[in-house]
């Protein structure tokens, strides 16, 4: 059933522009996706919904965006060049790698009972050259995380902003991970999108401030309509704390599929991480780069290292989650009505404007003004390219919050029928007043 649900999730992502294989034309890139009309305007809602709620509706939090490139001296200061690995093992018949987790104590390849090496360290960096001399100095890695590029900074937004303790970064950007057991569609892939604040607090508010950010960040999900059922707070235990972590809550869903390492029966996995991170980052770049990355309290006089709390979120895994929760199926007479019941700031599309009769040039031509001039408050399409029954399951599929159909009689009254997707309650609206009526819906 669960898995069912997921074959159709990624066949209508398919069919309706959501999400495409890359490079589908060669044959695709294994756990490579690309995002097609719909999926594109569904990420950036994620992506726009959430710098909303973390930057403009606070005043503690800058915005910034840094390189993906950065000195490699930044991965050695973080820890990633000497721990982000995964111990792998490969099979000496059919070459596969596996993550030796994955293994437990089997002792010969799971797909087909070759003889396996013994486990060895392989580092999840993507790393590369910068110009044109391939040698060791030349080596940059695609970073692994966006918060590197916060940490380094710290001491940039101190000169520009001048904020107080606590104050707070936040950057959407991509990351990378040459991960060894990618799948679940875009669940775990090897290139991703990050969404990630550094909150800087004084070291004894820390506790605190981890918990205000578990629950500021939880409601997010549920405001943006995640169902209660399939969302909830997971604690770390102590072991399996990162090893500059003091505490770690993650926000979980119940996806329709088994993910590995996760808790449970499986199917709870991590969207986000809220880390207690200590100082250790600031310490760590302090020492690698020579300058002292410490906050100078004025009023105290004194000088320190913040702790950072770290609430560490992915676009992708997000985007998927929201993509899950939304599918609906429901029977209508003798079919089956397949709804994406987006969130309103989530939905792709919030107005199609439909021609009742395609044939009929005035029908025709009034649709479409209508649509060009709703198109200039409310992402709108027009659709003329069937009958209306399959307009408005089109729509329904994507997730398209309203329908405007133009029919005879509005060549009259100069009125249309709005239908609502949840509802399918259908209102009689005048034209000069469909701004007006639907701003009070999309805004409440
Ligand atoms: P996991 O245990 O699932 O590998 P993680 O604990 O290593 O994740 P973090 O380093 O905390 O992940 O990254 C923060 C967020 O980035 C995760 O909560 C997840 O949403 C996202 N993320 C991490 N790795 C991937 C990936 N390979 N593909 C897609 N999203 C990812």
């Amino acid at each position: 059933m669960a898995e069912n649900l997921m074959d159709k999730i990624v066949s209508l992502s398919k069919r309706r522009g959501f999400i495409f294989q890359s490079s589908e034309i060669y044959g695709g890139l294994a756990n490579t996706w690309d995002y097609g009309p719909y999926g594109v305007e569904l990420k950036n809602n994620v992506k726009r919904s959430w710098w909303k709620s973390v930057v403009y509706e606070r005043d503690d939090i800058f915005g910034m965006d840094a390189a993906i490139l950065m000195h490699p001296k930044v991965w050695e200061a973080s820890g990633h060049v000497e721990n982000f690995f995964d111990l792998k093992s490969d099979c000496k018949s059919c070459k596969k790698r596996f993550k030796a987790a994955d293994l437990k104590d089997k002792k010969k390849c799971p797909e087909c009972g070759g003889e396996l090496t013994e486990s060895r360290p392989f580092n999840l960096m993507f790393k590369t050259h910068a110009g044109p001399v391939e040698d060791t100095t030349s080596v940059v890695y695609l970073r692994p995380e966006t918060a590197q590029g916060m940490f380094v900074n710290f001491q940039n937004i101190l000169d520009t902003k001048h904020p107080k303790l606590p104050f707070g970064i936040a950057q959407i950007g991509k990351a990378f991970r040459n991960e060894i057991t990618p799948g679940n569609f875009t669940f775990r892939t090897r290139e991703f999108e990050q969404m990630e604040i550094e909150y800087f607090v004084r070291p004894d508010e820390a506790d605190k401030k981890l918990e205000e950010w578990i629950d500021y960040r939880f409601n997010w999900y549920s405001n943006l309509g995640i169902k209660k059922d399939n969302l909830r707070k997971r604690q770390h235990e102590k072991e399996e704390l990162a090893h500059y972590a003091k505490a770690c809550t993650d926000i979980e869903y119940k996806f329709p599929f088994v993910t590995r390492g996760a808790a449970d029966d499986g199917t709870w996995s991590e969207l986000e991480g809220i880390a207690n991170r200590t100082d250790f980052d600031l310490k760590q770049h302090s020492k690698y780069s020579g300058r002292e990355l410490q906050f100078f309290d004025d009023a105290a006089k004194e000088r320190f290292y913040p702790y950072i709390i770290e609430p560490s979120g992915g676009v992708d895994r997000t985007t998927l989650a929201f993509l899950v929760d939304a599918y609906h199926e429901e029977k209508v007479k003798d079919d089956i009505r397949v709804v994406l019941r987006f969130h309103k700031d989530l939905a792709p599309i919030k107005v199609a404007v439909l021609p009742l009769l395609r044939n009929r040039p005035e029908i025709v031509g009034l649709a479409k003004r209508t649509a060009q001039e709703l198109k200039k408050n409310f992402i709108t399409v027009y659709d003329d390219t069937g009958a209306i029954g399959k307009l408005y399951r089109r729509q329904d599929e994507v997730g398209t919050l309203f329908c405007v159909t133009v029919d005879v009689q509005s060549l009259e009254d100069n009125q249309v029928t709005v239908r609502d997707r949840d509802t399918m309650q259908q209102d009689r609206i005048g034209i000069d007043k469909l701004k007006e009526y639907l701003s009070a819906k999309l805004n409440s």
